[in-house]
């Protein structure tokens, strides 16, 4: 069993908004021109503004999807930047009523960026809501109840909505097809990272060598939100140290003494992967069942310790569950059955 305190405290969980780490505001890119990787995402991005800002529209719907920590509420912000609008930020589960969701849409400037985190938790009647408003302009609400009741329409003024989801596939086809564009966010290389984490360690004030940053990059599973917690906790290490610079020696050790592996796996991936391989012979295996056995939600599974095991190779998914592919089995030290499925490794190690 993983205690709670154990899953509060996991280092590589990129699914925790972490501007509770006081610095968090500052460190995040505020311009397209100081968002790095994802060039595709940013070329497309900024076509779209100079589009809208020609045309001095406000911007169509963006909807962005992708993992948990990869940028999407930072390129929510930089959208509303680069536009020079204000900007709102809600999040699907906080928003119950009807009335909710209608405050934050009557209190909207003209082409202002409204941000929907977590846009696939919006309840049915919510999301019924916000169709004529994305679409129209247009706030229907029902006021009163039984044979009294009666509907007001209000005009809204042109905003843009950026909706951010971890997968498209968890939205109602409707609600998707109301986004006119569309984002898909990949995880980064590790040179990408090398580069956030150079230019964060530069915020901070900590002494930051190339190969530092190259072994916290290839151990932060391609997420910029886990580079800068292991930055982070890495300087606490070396605060303590007798030394001032983050070398690739001292990242290691410190890595290692914070379990993470060389691969960025920390102890509850390894525990997904033991549990396939010790109880359900390397799989396969339902979420329910593994959600049950390793006591964790099966949200959290799919969308936080999943995907990068996927993108590593070391699992596969298929209708009847998950299987421990053959680099999987090797990860742990193991030598896979002949039956375990080979695997390309699919996140560039080329430096590894
Ligand atoms: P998401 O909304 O996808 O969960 P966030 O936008 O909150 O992710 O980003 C998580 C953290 O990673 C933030 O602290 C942000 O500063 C940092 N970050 C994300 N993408 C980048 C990037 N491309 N360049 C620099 N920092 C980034």
């Amino acid at each position: 069993m993983i205690d709670d305190n154990e899953i509060d405290e996991r280092l590589v969980n990129s699914d925790v908004i972490d501007n509770i780490e006081s610095n968090d505001i500052s460190l995040r890119p505020r311009r397209i021109s100081e968002f790095i990787g994802q060039p595709q995402v940013q070329k497309n991005l900024l076509t779209f503004i100079t589009a809208a800002e020609t045309r001095k529209e406000a911007m169509d719907h963006v909807l962005l999807f992708g993992p948990p920590g990869l940028g999407k509420t930072t390129l929510a912000q930089i959208i509303s930047i680069e536009l020079g609008v204000g900007f709102r930020a809600t999040s699907g589960p906080i928003i119950n009523k009807a009335g909710d969701l209608a405050a934050l849409l009557t209190n909207l400037k003209p082409k202002d960026v409204l941000f929907i985190d977590e846009i696939h938790r919006l309840s049915p009647n919510i999301e019924e809501i916000l169709y004529p408003a994305m679409e129209d302009l247009q706030l229907d609400l029902i006021i009163g109840e039984g044979p009294s009741a009666r509907t007001i329409k209000i005009d809204l003024p042109p905003f843009t909505l950026v909706g951010a989801t971890t997968r498209s596939g968890l939205l109602t086809t409707p609600l998707r097809d109301r986004f006119g564009i569309q984002i898909r966010m990949e995880f980064y290389n590790p040179n990408d990272l090398v580069k956030i984490l150079l230019k964060q360690a530069e915020k901070l004030e900590v002494g930051l060598h190339e190969s530092g940053a190259y072994e916290i990059a290839r151990r932060s599973r391609g997420t910029p939100r886990v580079a800068g917690r292991l930055l982070r906790r890495v300087r606490d290490i070396l605060s303590v140290s007798n030394t001032n610079i983050i070398d690739h020696k001292f990242a290691e050790n410190a890595l290692s003494q914070l379990d993470v592996d060389s691969s960025g796996l920390d102890a509850i991936d390894r525990k997904y992967l033991k549990i396939i391989i010790e109880k359900y012979h390397g799989g396969p295996v339902g979420l329910d069942t593994l959600s049950a056995t390793l006591s964790e939600q099966k949200d959290m599974i799919e969308e936080v310790i999943e995907p990068y095991l996927l993108q590593r190779g070391l699992i596969q998914r298929s209708s009847r569950g998950r299987f421990v592919s053959a680099s999987g089995w090797r990860h742990l030290g193991l030598s896979p059955p002949k039956n375990a499925v080979e695997q390309i490794d699919l996140i560039d190690t080329s430096k590894n």
